[in-house]
């Protein structure tokens, strides 16, 4: 069998080297690599006008920004969130010295179940880390008004939804706090990277805080156990570039997913998630259900990979089931829902670039995988 071009589950978006030389050339001329530098400045003010909020802050990778919104509630507190997600968030909730409280999900759009939200309450919860999955945003009017009768805050994992609405509005204008990652793979990227909105300059000035090892001012005292997360202006630099591309890239990504809803459509056995008429969607990750019922999803995968497509079981297992966090007992049946959806869901290749060559080939190992 002759070997055939492999079709990766995604490919990172680029700038020119031109254009990102010329973005980064005056960096050999002030020598200011990081602290805040130019760079850093102009990202944080393209992004709070580009994501309607009213503050963020950047950070090294989103996972800091994440630790670092969580290090802000007293050790020891509980925090309902969900256990289908990126290990990422289950584990930035533990190192604050906090105690993740898994709570099941709803079966169409894979984010937290607020109805399930109230039953998991005690004494000792302070705030709701919900995650809007591939972009599938949270009921987040539910979730913030939960969150307000109990007097809990709420961290939004958006790592998946950059640059989405929801009814005109910037998806991070939900909740106290919104994580957003800016590492390679996500649909906007500095290489590394992530920011932290929230809803005012008293967090503002705390998380800036954290990712400088806690100075609140340079040379001043260190109230907070903090971290070094801060980002750099070569990172800037590269979102700088990347933001400018955005809404092409996005037009693109729109087209590869309305292609693939197109050709698979109708196939027995597969679903995807409904569209939120609601949200204006990044399209940042396109996962199809395969009903275990009727295959295997695991079986699906590798008969893709033999065809030299690359999906990814996204996300597999529970983090819930990870060994690191066997201490916490949580049982994976007792998110049902969740459980079933780490068995059956899969993400299909996506990026910019993919060309409906690509698409067509990729929907044909699928649909060979499901025979
Ligand atoms: C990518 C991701 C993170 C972590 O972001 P990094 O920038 O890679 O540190 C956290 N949560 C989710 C859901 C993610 O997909």
């Amino acid at each position: 069998m002759p070997s055939q071009r492999q079709i990766y589950v995604t490919k990172p978006s680029m700038p020119s080297k031109e254009e990102y030389f010329a973005e980064v050339s005056d960096l050999w001329e002030t020598g200011i690599l990081t602290h805040s530098g130019v760079k850093h400045q102009e990202l944080e003010r393209h992004l709070l006008k580009f994501l309607d909020v009213p503050y963020i802050t950047l950070f090294t990778n989103g996972h800091l920004g994440l630790e670092a919104a969580f290090s802000l509630f007293p050790a020891g507190g509980e925090v309902i969130t969900t256990p289908f997600t990126f290990v990422s968030t289950t584990l930035a909730i533990v190192r604050a010295g906090l105690t993740p409280v898994f709570c099941d999900i709803e079966p169409e759009q894979y984010t937290l179940d607020p109805s399930l939200v109230e039953k998991a309450i005690t004494p000792n919860t302070v705030a709701i880390a919900p995650v809007h999955v591939y972009g599938n945003v949270c009921d987040c009017g539910a979730i913030d008004a939960i969150a307000k009768a109990y007097n809990l805050k709420v961290v939004y994992d958006a790592a998946h939804a950059f640059g989405e609405c929801v009814d005109g509005a910037g998806v991070a204008t939900f909740g106290d706090m919104s994580m957003f990652s800016f590492h390679a793979t996500k649909v906007f990227n500095t290489g590394e990277g992530g920011g932290v909105a929230c809803s005012d300059g008293t967090l503002k000035r705390k998380l800036d805080a954290w990712k400088y090892y806690g100075f609140e001012t340079s040379g001043g005292d260190v109230e907070v156990v903090g971290a070094n997360a801060k980002m750099t202006e070569f990172a800037a630099a590269m979102g700088l570039c990347n933001l400018r591309h955005f809404a092409e890239e996005q037009v693109k990504r729109a087209h590869v997913c309305a292609c693939y809803r197109n050709n698979l459509n109708g196939v027995a056995g597969i679903h995807f998630c409904p569209e939120q008429p609601h949200v204006q969607s990044n399209y940042a990750y396109l996962p199809v259900t395969i009903e275990s019922e009727l295959y295997c999803r695991d079986v699906v995968v590798s008969r893709m990979d033999d065809q030299g497509v690359h999906s990814r079981k996204y996300f597999y297992p529970l983090t819930s089931e990870y060994t690191c966090f066997e201490y916490l007992h949580a049982n994976p049946e007792d998110t049902p829902i969740a459980l079933k959806a780490s068995r059956e869901v899969l993400t299909l290749p996506l990026y910019a670039d993919l060309s409906e060559d690509d698409i067509n080939r990729v929907c044909e190992a699928l649909v060979k995988a499901l025979r």
